[in-house]
């Protein structure tokens, strides 16, 4: 049998209501494993770790650090491994491990729940079992099992509060499906590990600014003076800022100037931005500005903490932002 080590990291999985409102709160959750999912034992050996206890909304990239530890301190003790983590930071989590891991080959799943295992009608006994099962098969990359869709771990978005299924994975197909079969497309997978080793340090002076119409971008000069390190904008559609004024633009180029690296991302989850599309992007373009292709928002800035983190060379920052490290880009 195949050896299995899940990591509670805390969320809705574990959780147990508490008071008249019924507000959930972590609870003990080997106690509960152990009351309703005795099958899990059928699939692997399993061992179980608690390193932490939290609502992922609390996480910090040091839990990020903890968790890759673990892993990377076990990798030979362990065929595969489950991490039971809250949604609504998860994708955070699987982007950094990803990285962090890039070097890995075995398959390291994160999981979760929309009900607690001990509630009625609970959809976290489904989702541990099919991640349990992933864990044990031949998938050298991190991702997320939710809902009978295996996504790759930098693909991925929560697009649900409270659906079954609430990951989406917009610009990479599903890495597999479960039904009564679990059915892995494994041209998908990633063919080989990343040549990039990233040490779990973060650079945490990252900013990212949504646009919506009518933001002044003068509210946002005051971040050159408190030594941020790298903005992301997230504009329009393909990349597009409002430029009629040029605000934005003046922006980019003070921002570039004072050696502050500006990204453009979008508000839009499918597609590839194309900042030569339209002239509200071309400008931004010529003013510096760096798109961040067909990733995740929470991806990009995922990256971005470790390369800052890692490197202190811009152009070595931008040629590995631009550059696919695990599997996060699709590139030309
Ligand atoms: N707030 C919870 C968390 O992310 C939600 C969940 O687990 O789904 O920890």
């Amino acid at each position: 049998m195949k050896k299995i080590l899940i990591i509670h990291t805390g969320g809705t999985f574990g959780m147990t209501p508490v008071g008249r409102a019924r507000t959930l709160k972590p609870g003990n959750l080997r106690t509960e494993i152990n009351k309703f999912l005795p099958l899990i034992n059928q699939i692997a050996r399993i061992d179980i770790r608690i390193p932490f206890n939290l609502d992922s909304s609390d996480i910090l990239p040091e839990n990020w650090t903890e968790i890759y530890k673990i892993i990377s301190d076990d990798m030979d003790a362990y065929d595969g491994f489950v991490i039971i983590h809250g949604t609504d930071t998860m994708v955070y989590t699987a982007a950094a491990l990803s990285f962090l891991l890039g070097t890995v080959r075995k398959p390291v799943i994160l999981t979760g729940a929309q009900r607690p295992l001990a509630e009625l009608r609970s959809d976290a006994g489904n989702n541990l079992i099919n991640a349990i099962e992933l864990a044990t098969f031949d998938i050298p990359e991190v991702a997320i099992c939710f809902g009978n869709l295996l996504f790759r771990g930098t693909r991925t978005k929560k697009i649900s509060i409270d659906d079954y299924n609430c990951f989406e994975s917009p610009n990479y197909p599903p890495l597999a499906t479960i039904g009564s079969k679990i059915h892995v497309n494994r041209s998908l997978l990633l063919q080989q590990a990343s040549n990039v080793k990233l040490m779990p340090t973060y650079e945490k002076k990252i900013v990212c600014v949504r646009l919506f119409p009518g933001l002044k971008a003068d509210l946002y000069y005051p971040l050159m003076t408190k030594n941020v390190t790298a903005i992301v904008l997230e504009g329009f559609g393909s990349g597009n800022l409002p430029m009629k004024d040029e605000q934005w633009i003046r922006f980019i180029k003070k921002a570039i100037l004072d050696n502050i690296p500006v990204f453009i991302a979008s508000q839009a989850y499918h597609g590839i931005i194309d900042l030569n599309q339209y002239v509200c992007g071309k400008l931004s373009k010529e003013a510096g500005a760096v798109a961040t292709g067909d990733m995740t928002v929470e991806t990009a800035l995922v990256k971005l903490m470790l390369l800052f983190g890692n490197f202190q060379k811009r152009e070595e920052i931008i040629s590995y932002f631009s550059r696919s490290l695990a599997g996060e880009l699709t590139q030309a």
